[in-house]
């Protein structure tokens, strides 16, 4: 079986913003898929945890980067420096030509993680209504990386006048969503926090578009304060039953970067696997980022002795979790709301 994804990855225009050393690509290759991919940022590692670092480069209001740094553990576990650059809007479409030049843009799947930039958001736009005029069964899978929430108050991450081309350009064409709670409250104007209310806000994600909506990760009915979280899904295709699942696991006490990326993944991945088992698809995606994320809390618990470990050790243990990526035994089980 052999796919073709497109993976812009992540996209950033200004040196606040950062890239994963995990490269996207690697999940969907460990499960036999064929995989396309544009970078649109290079960097030497993950800028995520430097945020109290470019404090001063940043866009977002002080107020932000004080909620991070508290989240994330003041200055200490982050990476102090980062360099390389970006791809520019204009060198999309460049590359994007040339796919086309050569007839290869038969894509079963395109895939889009971070962008930062209004004008690379709307080129997007037309890529995927161009791939999908060639051909209407593609599957377009969006992670709407929008911001998140940081001791109970969301902020954003990018820049604002991203959420209208979200909401009205890109949701209509998206087939498939993975928002955490704060985008996906931030895309429908409603704020959530019980299941009925999470369920509510999957319909209106619904009504604009895509038929698979998951919410990857969610505080209701007190979870965050008992250190879990709550994954809710709903599917809601044409001609199928609707479905409507949720998970509900224990957070573990440390910070990880690219678990978006790898859920977005994991989810179209298992999606493809297992077209008419919506429920299995969710817990083997979900599954398999739990196996990675324990084994690499504790490698880094193990490397960092007693201190808390730092960036590097808490980077995801990927190629270490190739057989629970191939095949993760399921260990989370979902419910049917
Ligand atoms: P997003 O980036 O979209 O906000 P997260 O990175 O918070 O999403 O979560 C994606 C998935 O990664 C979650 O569904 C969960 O399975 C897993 N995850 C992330 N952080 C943790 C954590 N601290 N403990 C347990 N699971 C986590
Ligand atoms: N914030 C920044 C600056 C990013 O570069 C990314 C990357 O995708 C994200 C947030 C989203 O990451 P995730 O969805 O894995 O939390
Ligand atoms: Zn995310």
């Amino acid at each position: 079986e052999v796919l073709h994804t497109i993976w812009p990855g992540e996209f950033v225009d200004s040196p606040e913003f950062r890239a994963t050393r995990i490269h996207p690509r690697q999940p969907f290759q460990v499960m036999g898929f064929e995989v396309d991919t544009i970078n649109s940022v290079q960097f030497s590692n993950h800028t995520g945890n430097c945020r109290a670092v470019l404090g001063s480069a940043r866009r977002v209001p002080d107020s932000t980067i004080a909620a991070n740094t508290r989240a994330k553990g003041a200055t200490e576990p982050c990476y102090k420096h980062w360099r390389g650059h970006v791809l520019k809007s204009d060198e999309l479409c460049e590359l994007y030509e040339g796919l086309r030049l050569n007839g290869i843009t038969d894509y079963d799947y395109v895939l889009t993680g971070y962008t930062a930039d209004r004008s690379f958001l709307e080129r997007l736009v037309g890529i995927i209504k161009d791939l999908k005029q060639g051909n209407p069964q593609m599957v377009y899978v969006c992670d709407p990386v929008l911001g998140d929430t940081w001791d109970g108050k969301g902020s954003m991450y990018v820049p604002e006048d991203l959420l209208p081309v979200y909401r009205d350009l890109v949701l209509p064409m998206a087939d498939v969503i993975t928002p955490n709670q704060f985008e996906a409250e931030l895309l429908t104007g409603r704020t959530f926090s019980t299941q009925s209310e999470a369920i509510e806000v999957m319909e209106c994600l619904h009504a604009r578009g895509p038929h698979t909506v998951l919410i990857t990760s969610a505080d209701v009915d007190g979870a965050r304060k008992n250190d879990r979280l709550v994954v809710f899904g709903s599917r809601n295709q044409p001609g199928r039953r609707r479905e409507r699942i949720r998970m509900e696991m224990p957070r573990i006490s440390a910070v990880f970067v690219g678990t978006g990326d790898l859920f977005a993944a994991m989810l179209l991945a298992w999606l493809h696997r297992h077209p008419h088992d919506f429920k299995l698809a969710c817990e083997k995606a979900v599954s398999a980022i739990q196996h990675v994320l324990h084994r690499t809390f504790h490698c880094a618990r193990e490397l960092a002795g007693h201190e808390k470990p730092n960036s590097a050790e808490l980077e995801l243990r990927m190629i270490q979790s190739k057989k629970d990526i191939e095949d993760p035994q399921v260990t989370l089980h979902a419910s049917s709301l």
